[in-house]
């Protein structure tokens, strides 16, 4: 079932062979019907994800990225909506020459061929299967790699099972039969796992393994324990000490191999255990009921708070409810505000960056975070009262942020309307970015170009900048061509950037961002200072 957690225990497996020397690579398959799950709600089913080649993403995608740092490409989500997106395609073309369509063999033969497309040199391949055995949607992704294995050559391939053994606090035991009922659903549809990972916030007896051993139809030395963790970067550690890549090897019949060497990840464990201070960071945001809208900032923000040896107390902050910004906001050393769409709740972020910028607080605005810095600065500080952008459709209002028509990817010119489609039209994926010198974003970065990944369809209208400039905040960061502005600062202000881009994207544990690692060292001085006042 959801958050169990597999896509943290596959990119952990993925972590422990890449320890022991092998290239791995992750992909996951998601039964949904969407296409991708950028049209989706962040308080349904968590954060997009955004590829540096302009996929969006699931977000266990993130985590793959995040801990094995191999990039994800637009290949590794594999949705069950693409997939017949393409059958349907091909049949319109005649590609299936009379045949009757059907989800055995043209369906699975999709899932199969893109499991396998676009595979650079590696030595493990890690493929998540999204969704729940027993669901109808999961049944073709689940034929499609039972059909693999008879394909396959014998031992390359195996079936890892992650399952849920409860605690019953009444009864004082663990119960095995949940466990024993969904691998007994698997065999049903032909697949007898090699591997089972257990769940469990109590740790598993050997009896325990026994019964699941012979219920299951597995050794018991292939049932790892998968203990909950307090932070999920010790879970490769975790792991590795019960055994499960030592186990996949075996399973998989390689006898060669080395030691698994997770000394870094050691490290960052030990570091995030005994931090020396800690910060408040407040972020404004609209999808705060569900964590994982907000994943890979979160988790940004906690690398560079092992980093700067420093615990982040998140102070998450309904941007819907009225903010009374005084109350609610005074204890922060440093305010976040994240992407996101749409009017509701801009009032509550407007108000929060009101406040970061008239009281020097370390202030940073991803993506439409710096496009309201934009628009309250324009209402606030340059007086034009009816800023905005065109995403709200007001009437009569100075649109200083407006819908991107034309930019140019690749070196080729990419443009939209008002009736582009809206799935998957948005500037999306890595982009180049020229910064000013001597800026705080180029001694941030120590460089003048960057490349980071976009996801939006609207931008400030560079016709703007000299006026801004005049009025005190500077765009120090561009696209190549001048033409959009990419970074706002306000060279007055102790610490304050607004960035069209999403930095959080590419931060990880062992390579934090360094917008990331500036941002939590200025809310950390801020902290000393209001201090010492
Ligand atoms: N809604 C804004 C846009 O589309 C910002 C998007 C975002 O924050 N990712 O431009």
């Amino acid at each position: 079932m959801s958050s169990l957690g597999k896509g943290l225990t596959a990119a952990s497996l993925a972590t422990n062979l890449q320890s022991r020397g092998f290239k791995v690579k992750l992909r996951k398959l998601d039964p949904y019907l969407n296409i991708d799950p950028g049209t989706m709600n962040p308080n349904q089913h968590g954060e997009v994800f955004v590829t540096n080649d302009g996929a969006e993403t699931d977000l266990d995608l993130g985590h793959y990225e995040r801990f094995t740092g191999v990039f994800a490409t637009k290949h590794d989500n594999i949705t069950a909506g693409s997939v017949y997106q393409n059958v349907i395609k091909n049949e319109r073309k005649g590609k299936y020459l009379g045949n009757t369509v059907q989800v055995i063999p043209h369906v699975t033969d999709e899932i199969k061929f893109r499991i396998f497309n676009d595979l650079k040199k590696i030595d493990f391949l890690i493929v998540e299967v999204g969704g729940t055995v027993g669901d109808i949607e999961s049944l073709p992704f689940l034929e499609s790699i039972r059909q693999l294995r008879n394909e396959m050559s014998k031992n390359q391939t195996i079936f890892i099972h992650l399952t849920l053994v409860p605690y019953l606090n009444a009864a004082d035991e663990l119960k095995t039969k949940p466990t024993q009922h969904s691998v007994k659903e698997l065999r049903g549809i032909g697949i007898q796992p090699d591997l089972l990972i257990c769940r469990c916030e109590r740790k598993i007896t050997e009896t325990d393994k026994e019964k699941m051993a012979l219920f299951c139809n597995i050794n018991s030395k292939n049932i790892i324990q998968a203990l909950d963790v307090t932070n999920i970067y010790e879970l490769p550690l975790v792991l590795n000490k019960e055994n499960l890549d030592e186990r996949v090897l075996y399973n998989l019949n390689i006898k060669k191999y080395k030691k698994a060497n997770l000394k870094k990840w050691r490290e960052i464990s030990n570091l995030q255990k005994n931090p020396k201070n800690s910060v408040n960071i407040g972020i404004i945001g609209k999808y705060i009921e569900l964590k994982d809208a907000y994943k890979s900032l979160s988790e940004a923000l906690y690398h560079s708070g092992i980093h700067n040896s420093t615990e982040i107390n998140i102070i998450w902050i309904n941007a819907e409810k009225s903010i009374n910004v005084k109350s609610s906001l005074k204890n922060l050393n440093g305010i976040l505000v994240p992407g996101g769409f749409g009017k509701r709740g801009t009032l509550g972020k407007i108000s929060s960056i009101k406040f970061a910028r008239e009281n020097n607080i370390p202030f940073l605005g991803i993506c439409f975070g710096m496009q309201l810095a934009v628009i309250e600065y324009a209402q606030n500080v340059i007086n034009i009262k009816n800023a905005s952008s065109s995403e709200f459709k007001i009437n009569n209002a100075e649109n200083i942020i407006g819908l991107m028509t034309e930019w140019i990817k690749d070196g080729k010119n990419v443009k939209r309307t008002i009736n582009t489609d809206y799935g998957g039209s948005m500037r999306l994926g890595s982009y180049e970015c020229i910064l000013q010198n001597k800026s705080l974003i180029s001694k941030i970065y120590n460089k003048n170009i960057i490349e980071e990944r976009h996801r939006h369809r609207y931008e400030m209208n560079i016709k703007y900048e000299s006026l801004f400039k005049e009025n005190g905040m500077i765009i120090s960061g561009k696209s190549p061509d001048g033409m959009l502005p990419e970074i706002v600062e306000l060279p007055g202000h102790k610490w304050y950037l607004g960035v069209q881009f999403h930095p959080e994207l590419s931060s990880q544990p062992l390579k934090p961002h360094p917008i990331f690692n500036s941002f939590i060292n200025a809310s950390l001085n801020n902290k000393k200072h209001a201090k010492s006042k």
